[in-house]
């Protein structure tokens, strides 16, 4: 296959040119990678001028592992820089739009992974997620985004962004698959030893539906577009008379107005960290200038600001003490959840994507408004397996669910998300509200 482009930093769009003309077969081998994974035959770059040209001379095990299964990595993502974002606006090879409505954006980081899949230029792409980077442009795009439960890939070769959360996801066009990729990488590696081997059972269980329970979340409707709220609704009453159980259960106020914050302190505090090796002697741009003046010329400003916070909150470890302190509640109301239910299911974003105006003015365009437009980061505080799949239309833009289910049970996940995903195909349900 002659795809690997001779990528040195080309943006997405051109890639794109060259993929049209695979075959079918070859799309399906074929995949895009995150450039925040380090690669041998393209450079790594993590979309910052900052990297500009690094090769980290070795490549993530994922990569390793799909190619021995006969996958071809044909090039990198865009993300925004670092990952720390979730619009797609802020790569240093300028900004992502919607494949739908280009007045939109793709949402992110995981950008340029959702659109190569969106637009069918391969079937599936690897993406990382720490707060939502999968799910977030799965969601805005109208594709499968796969957080698997924390552990479960290795993540050697994915430059971190926060460790304790960070989490190799899939994004792909269906959850068949989806699942058959994640077969494939969740394998257990020395070189991260954080990889957890959960005993996979060989005997083909039938998943039964009868009187599996489902949490939704109580008072989440009125914060929803009302499109987006008809068709929650539908996918509800679908599974109802598939015979799941639905409850409402309260997602108690101090803990979803302060996750967000929570996320912000323990996320940069950790990408400070993690960040400090690169002044430009193993990572990074080797100018023989100050580590002050390459960090200033060559990050952009989200991730400049993160630093800042990430200094601050490491000088001050009292909010750290309280982020830990949601943390482990968080993880005390999911075990909660799955000690009466099997799922935990709301919408993936409130809303369809957001217009690129609308978001380029908030500063950076990172700022999340509302409560309910974080309700994934439930799933990467807690490490649970979470996946975002379109549930229809509202105007010409996608809009998602995102079902949670309890740690290690990947496979009743994307099990359930399949039985939905048929009856979407059958009814025709991706049809426009
Ligand atoms: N939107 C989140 C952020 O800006 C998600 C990042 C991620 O998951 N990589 O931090």
């Amino acid at each position: 296959m002659k795809v690997k482009t001779n990528e040195k930093s080309k943006c997405s769009s051109q890639k794109s040119q060259v993929i049209t003309k695979l075959s079918q077969i070859e799309k399906d081998l074929s995949y895009f990678i995150k450039d925040n994974f380090w690669t041998k035959e393209f450079f790594t770059t993590s979309s910052s001028f900052f990297l500009n040209g690094f090769n980290p001379g070795e490549e993530a095990t994922v990569i390793k592992l799909l190619k021995k299964a006969g996958f071809v990595c044909i090039g990198k993502a865009d993300l925004d820089e670092f990952a720390c974002g979730g619009s797609g606006l802020l790569s240093k090879n300028g900004i992502l739009t919607n494949p739908h409505n280009s007045q939109h954006i793709t949402g992110g980081s995981s950008s340029g992974s959702a659109v190569m899949v969106t637009k069918n230029l391969v079937s599936f792409a690897l993406g990382s997620d720490t707060g939502g980077s999968v799910r977030c442009p799965a969601s805005y795009c109208g594709i499968i985004g796969f957080k698997p439960t924390y552990g479960l890939i290795s993540r050697y070769g994915l430059i971190p962004l926060s460790s304790s959360l960070d989490t190799v996801g899939i994004l792909g066009s269906n959850v068949e698959k989806v699942k058959n990729i994640f077969s494939i990488i969740n394998k257990k590696d020395s070189r991260d030893l954080l990889t957890l081997s959960i005993k996979k059972s060989n005997k083909k269980d039938t998943f039964q539906k009868i009187n599996k329970k489902i949490a939704i979340i109580k008072g989440l409707e009125k914060y929803l577009e009302i499109g987006l709220e008809r068709l929650y609704h539908q996918v509800l009453n679908y599974l109802r008379k598939e015979n799941f159980l639905i409850e409402e259960v309260e997602l108690p106020k101090e803990l979803r107005e302060n996750l967000q914050l929570a996320y912000l302190i323990i996320s940069c505090s950790e990408l400070l960290s993690h960040l400090n090796s690169l002044q430009g002697i193993v990572y990074g741009r080797k100018e023989n200038i100050s580590i002050t003046k390459k960090r200033s010329d060559y990050l952009g400003k989200e991730v400049k600001k993160r630093l800042l916070m990430g200094a601050y909150f490491l000088d001050n470890p009292q909010h750290l003490e309280q982020a830990r302190k949601l943390r482990s509640w968080n993880d005390k109301w999911v075990k909660n959840i799955f000690s009466n239910y099997e799922f935990l299911l709301f919408p993936s974003m409130n809303s369809p994507a957001p217009k690129t105006a609308k978001v380029s003015s908030s500063f950076a365009g990172s700022e999340i408004v509302h409560w309910s437009d974080n309700l994934l980061l439930i799933a990467n505080f807690s490490g649970i397996p979470s996946l975002s799949m379109p549930i229809g239309m509202v105007g010409d833009l996608p809009v998602s669910i995102n079902i949670n289910g309890p740690f290690g049970k990947d496979k009743e996940v994307l099990e359930i998300a399949k039985i939905i995903e048929d009856k979407n195909n059958k009814s025709h349900m991706l049809k426009r509200e």
